[in-house]
């Protein structure tokens, strides 16, 4: 986390200043310490029965996997590259939930040779999944409650017209499929969203969860995802995580005496772990004025961080170069060639060609949705662990954009 101490910006103890000076910008940086405070807070607010498996299409570098392996995560994946990451990575394929959407019976395959548990979304998969394997490979089922929630419609997946899970009105067709192909269904999970801020909403899905598990004698454990918001402003709302601690594991107490087995409670966050541990420093290039507004233009563009093209999402920004500047109104844009803000009428202590911008909330869904669009270079990234910054990806050049092109010998 950006921390302003002794008249300099410091993130996890390491100057920023030194940060550039020593890995150059663009530049990912991630902070343990707040990751792990986070992973405390979300477990300390539930009873010893709950498991949480890190969603790590937030935040993929092997060295944050090893991470949250060794505090105790487990891991939660949507893809078979993220299984084989994982597994990579050191974690039991037991810790590691496979959660995809619209992918081949083949892939499914591939994870349960991993021997990682499987979360089926869909009634056509998973008949050709029970008529292969039966019940000789447990399942969870991924369950669309219908519950509206989440940011924005495109980080909202629980509404009605959503393409993920099998949707509560379905219980029946779901029952026969079950029941004709005798599947074993050790879970049940949800997901409705991202940036979810009422803690009604997951006790409402939690609800509508528990209603239908007399269908699954066999269950293990519920995985009720993720979508927990975490504040982007100071002073910004952010799901209350010990309201929900308190009033979901009273609830969920209750319904394991009903249903009349210790269950696992299972949460899958990305964003909640990782999205404060990460800021992205970028260097300013160029001031431009301009008849209506000042730009501030960066070393770095949406095809670095691409969340505020994308979902129109808020990164505060701070010039770390400048902390006692004059205030000033800018407009922070990108390098790449089409319209790439970053930031629209932010106020920043006064910015000169050569400073360092600081992008807080950058641990979730920046470095994994960066690409190459502009034939420009991903950034590196840094680590700090244990009060010490590690490079774990090195920035990188020519040679990598061009790996996997083939030249026709004709061409020449
Ligand atoms: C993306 C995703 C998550 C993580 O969501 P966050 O909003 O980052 O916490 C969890 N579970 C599934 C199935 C997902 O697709």
């Amino acid at each position: 986390m950006l921390q302003f101490n002794n008249g300099t910006y410091h993130i996890g103890g390491v100057s920023v200043k030194d940060l550039c000076d020593k890995y150059d910008s663009p530049l990912y940086v991630y902070d343990t310490d707040t990751m792990e405070a986070q992973y405390n807070k979300l477990k300390n607010a539930f009873g010893d029965n709950t498991k949480i498996k890190f969603a790590c299409k937030a935040l993929n570098n092997i060295n944050v996997l090893k991470f949250f392996k060794n505090i105790g995560s487990g891991l939660d994946t949507v893809s078979i590259q993220e299984v084989w990451t994982g597994i990579k990575a050191g974690f039991n394929p037991k810790d590691i939930i496979y959660t995809p959407n619209c992918v081949s019976m083949e892939e499914i395959d591939l994870a349960v040779k991993e021997g990682v548990q499987i979360n089926i979304d869909n009634l056509s998969i998973l008949e050709q999944f029970g008529h292969k394997y039966g019940s000789s490979v447990p399942v969870c089922i991924r369950i669309n409650p219908h519950v509206m929630a989440g940011g924005n419609i495109n980080i909202s997946v629980g509404h009605i017209d959503s393409k993920f899970g099998i949707s509560i009105y379905q219980m029946r067709h779901l029952e026969r499929v079950i029941k004709s192909e005798k599947i074993r269904v050790n879970g049940l999970h949800m997901h409705t969203g991202s940036d979810i801020l009422d803690v009604d909403v997951f006790l409402r899905a939690a609800d509508i969860l528990f209603e239908v598990t007399e269908h699954f004698p066999d269950l293990e454990f519920i995985d009720f995802g993720s979508g927990f918001k975490v504040p982007y402003k100071p002073d910004d709302y952010s799901t209350d995580i010990q309201e929900l601690g308190t009033k979901l594991s009273a609830k969920f107490a209750e319904f394991c005496k009903s249903y009349g087995r210790e269950l696992e409670l299972w949460f899958e966050p990305g964003k909640f772990l990782v999205s404060q541990g990460g800021t992205f420093l970028a260097k300013v290039n160029v001031i431009k004025q301009t008849t209506a507004t000042v730009f501030v233009g960066l070393d770095s563009g949406m095809n670095h961080l691409m969340r505020p093209m994308l979902y129109n999402a808020y990164h505060h920004l701070t010039n770390v170069s400048n902390p006692n500047g004059t205030q000033r109104i800018y407009t922070v844009v990108g390098y790449i060639c089409e319209t790439d803000t970053f930031g629209w009428d932010r106020k920043l202590a006064e910015v000169r060609e050569g400073d360092i911008i600081a992008f807080q909330n950058a641990g979730a869904y920046g470095f994994t949705m960066a690409s190459n669009y502009n034939s420009r270079f991903r950034p590196a990234e840094v680590m700090i662990y244990k009060g010490k910054d590690y490079l774990i990806r090195k920035r990188e050049n020519l040679e990598d954009l061009l790996r996997n092109q083939v030249e026709i010998a004709e061409l020449a």
